[in-house]
């Protein structure tokens, strides 16, 4: 798939990651939207990602300028459909993603795949619309691309499964780390396992057990060091199945299972307190708040460079 063209629908903050990243590792990438204002924005924001890589020490400033030339910007459909990977992202609604995938698809290349970055709307319910379902496959990314290189690629049932292969080899190309789904399930893997943790700690801060810092103190120090190495089924096998059966066996009915656990979060966004965007959530989002995040990014960028190679 090298010299391959890829091209991005949608220009926000995931599109602009993804064509940032496919630049970064030397493929030419369209990206299109229908926001003039968005599209004006692509190379300052794509800029700014590779500043933070040139920071980090991962990206020489010398390569900056050919990585930005790679990435050309359209208003146009038929210019992004001229591209041989194309990924959509557009914004999570079903009805917009259905208007322009009926849009879209008269003008693709008959080899062209076609992709879609949905958080979870599962692959044959987007397929829906399409003549051509067997070029259809989820690039699930994760944000932002250059610091979580995961890309869960889910076919649809009717997905060619030279089109998986393909689009997990492109996903490797461009520096990412691409697991393959044998189908499809809501959330797929990634945001399922997000959210079973984030309902257990929902379901801990509501109970008065522990703070919310308390809550991420503990998963830093433990689980989120050892996930970094091995997962949780590795870890179920070192620390002993039978082990884990008993501890299991008593732990497991104690879990956040019927209750309203977004309860808690309902409460904060009804406030106003919707996070780093209101300057609040769980948090107070002072500048001291801001650099400890900056600098644990900073660290993950090291990391992700030593594992996927740096990019000059
Ligand atoms: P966003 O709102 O930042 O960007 C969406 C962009 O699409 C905007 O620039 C908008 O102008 C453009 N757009 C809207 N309609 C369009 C159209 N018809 N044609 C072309 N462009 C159009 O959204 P985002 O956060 O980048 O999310 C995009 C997709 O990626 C969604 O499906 C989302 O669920 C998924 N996703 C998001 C994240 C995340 O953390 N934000 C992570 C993984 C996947």
């Amino acid at each position: 798939m090298n010299q391959i063209t890829i091209g991005v629908v949608g220009s926000g903050l995931m599109g602009v990651g993804i064509a940032t990243q496919a630049a970064l590792h030397g493929y030419p990438t369209i990206v299109h939207d229908i926001d003039a204002t968005r599209l004006a924005s692509v190379g300052a924001k794509a800029e700014a990602i590779l500043d933070e890589l040139i920071d980090a020490g991962v990206f020489n400033a010398d390569g900056k300028r050919d990585v930005l030339a790679r990435i050309e910007t359209t208003d146009q459909l038929e210019r992004v459909a001229t591209a041989g990977f194309i990924v959509e992202a557009i914004p999570e609604v079903l009805e917009l993603k259905n208007r322009t995938y009926r849009a879209l698809e008269p003008l693709l290349r008959d080899d062209a795949i076609f992709a879609s970055n949905t958080s979870g709307f599962p692959p044959d319910l987007l397929a829906q619309v399409l003549q051509n379902k067997a070029r259809f496959v989820i690039a699930h990314f994760w944000n932002p691309p250059h610091t979580i290189p995961l890309v869960e690629v889910v076919p649809g049932t009717a997905t060619d499964p030279d089109v998986t292969r393909r689009t997990a080899e492109l996903m490797t190309a461009i520096g990412m780390e691409p697991v393959v789904l044998t189908k499809a399930i809501p959330g797929f893997v990634g945001n399922r396992l997000q959210f079973a943790v984030l309902r257990e700690a929902l379901a801990i801060v509501r109970s008065g057990a522990a703070t919310p810092q308390v809550v991420d103190a503990v998963m830093k120090a433990s689980l989120g060091r050892r996930y970094g190495m091995v997962g949780p089924l590795e870890s179920a096998d070192l620390g002993g199945l039978d082990t884990l059966l008993d501890i299991g066996s008593h732990l497991m009915p104690e879990l956040a299972k019927d209750e309203d656990v977004l309860q808690l979060m309902r409460e904060h966004v009804q406030n106003g307190r919707v996070g780093v965007r209101s300057g609040q959530g769980f948090y107070e989002w002072d500048d001291a708040q801001h650099a400890r995040v900056k600098a644990g990014r900073k660290r993950l960028i090291h990391h992700t460079a030593k594992k996927t190679g740096k990019h000059s």
